[in-house]
């Protein structure tokens, strides 16, 4: 018997849960530990108490419910995603992943099926990196370190202040740790937030590979001179050798780097007045790529790039690291899954990288993982316009529960 998920149901859900935080636009405002936030994780909690599931909140606050397996000794399966936005975020991404993870175990417990792994929904704290970005799953995973909480990308006072304020401790993130031999699995849904599904007609992505990122701070440094009184040819303008790298990082992306993406942010120039020659200018460089050694590859042309660009206007420059995370490649055995849950319901499946970050790539460091991608109309996302159509998240929420049914069975196999 094929289980399916009670569409109404995940619908209710899904606009019961877009109320929190909701914004005039359309969209959420729900970033970590924010009231909108706490009230819909403990609405997530609520509702599956409702449905006679347990629940759990461990040490680095994720939220779970729980579908305990009879068996003795079981291992979990864990589904998942995140229920903080950005700042002004759309309603699907990753609360869409949690409530369709939650509407699986529902849909097993009420069809009384036994299988032989426990089935666990997480609600992943900080996934979107308020404070420090994909947190609780880099806990739960034991990757999390000592040093990534010392300069989080939210500043180290906010995380101190809002770990006390919340009771939770550095030393609980770091023990959040979950023993990988106790977990058969990671299986996330995700909106694409991207336009290829759409492009390529497909109802239901599964995903390869999460892409590696890295990130820096650039730095030029010229001479702060008097606007008026410089000459052009005796000046040492840092704001022209950043804006020279920011046309130069597109060039020798598109040129060298065909799939990879690199992306200037931000620019800051000081001292930033009308009359003064800019002395500095700092730019945030965020670029990606699938393969690890390509990534490796593209960070030092475009730190090169930097450095010739800087000549070229007579600046120093400096080239910080701010962050890498490496790329992951997803467990065949859980693609396959998908694939054939997918090809039960007789929905079209396509083969993708996903070029966003998400929990599921701390997950896939430590036990089989995957991802069900499915269309975000015109690729939309991070803003209140995002949507996916209703059949869409159905779809895939019945990729998840076939896949998820799939895998609990083979891990006994
Ligand atoms: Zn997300």
């Amino acid at each position: 018997m094929v289980l399916r998920v009670d569409s109404d149901r995940l619908r209710a859900d899904f606009e019961t849960l877009a109320q929190f935080g909701a914004t005039p636009e359309g969209g959420v405002a729900r970033t970590t530990f924010s009231d909108a936030h706490l009230a819909a994780r403990a609405w997530f909690l609520e509702t599956a108490r409702a449905a006679g599931l347990e629940t759990d909140v461990d040490s680095a606050a994720n939220h779970s419910a729980v579908l305990p397996s009879r068996r003795r000794g079981a291992r979990t399966l864990l589904l998942g995603s995140h229920l903080d936005s950005v700042r002004r975020g759309g309603r699907y991404d990753g609360a869409l992943g949690v409530l369709c993870a939650l509407e699986v175990l529902r849909a097993v417990k009420d069809a009384d099926r036994e299988l032989p792994v426990t089935l666990e929904a997480v609600d992943f704290t900080d996934e979107e990196g308020t404070l420090v970005g994909t947190l609780g799953s880099e806990a739960l995973a034991g990757r999390l370190t000592p040093a990534a909480l010392e300069a989080p990308r939210g500043g180290r006072g906010l995380l101190v202040a809002e770990l006390e304020r919340m009771g939770l401790t550095e030393e609980g993130l770091l023990a959040a740790r979950r023993d990988p031999a106790t977990l058969a699995g990671y299986l996330e849904l995700h909106v694409e937030q991207g336009p290829v599904l759409e492009r390529a007609g497909a109802d239901i992505g599964i995903v390869t590979g999460i892409t590696g990122a890295s990130s820096f701070q650039v730095g030029f440094v010229g001479e702060a001179r008097h606007a008026g009184t410089t000459p052009m040819d005796a000046r040492h303008d840092a704001a022209l050798g950043a804006a020279a790298f920011v046309l130069g990082v597109r060039e020798t992306v598109t040129r060298d780097f065909p799939g990879c993406v690199a992306t200037v942010g931000d620019l800051e120039i000081e001292p930033g007045s009308y009359n003064v020659v800019p002395g500095r200018a700092s730019a945030k460089l965020d670029c990606r790529s699938i393969d690890s050694a390509e990534l490796d590859a593209l960070e030092q042309a475009l730190s090169a790039r930097a450095h010739a660009e800087a000549e070229s206007f007579a600046l120093d420059v400096t080239v910080e690291r701010v962050e890498r995370a490496a790329p992951v490649v997803t467990d065949t055995g859980v693609r396959s899954a998908c694939a054939s849950a997918a090809a039960a319901l007789g929905l079209t499946t396509m083969e993708m990288p996903s070029g966003a970050g998400h929990d599921a790539r701390g997950l896939a460091a430590i036990t089989p993982s995957g991802m069900v991608l499915v269309p975000s109309v015109a690729g939309v996302s991070h803003d209140a316009a995002e949507f996916t159509a209703w059949e869409d998240c159905v779809n895939g929420a019945n990729v998840l529960l076939g896949a998820a049914v799939e895998l609990a069975l083979a891990a006994v196999r």
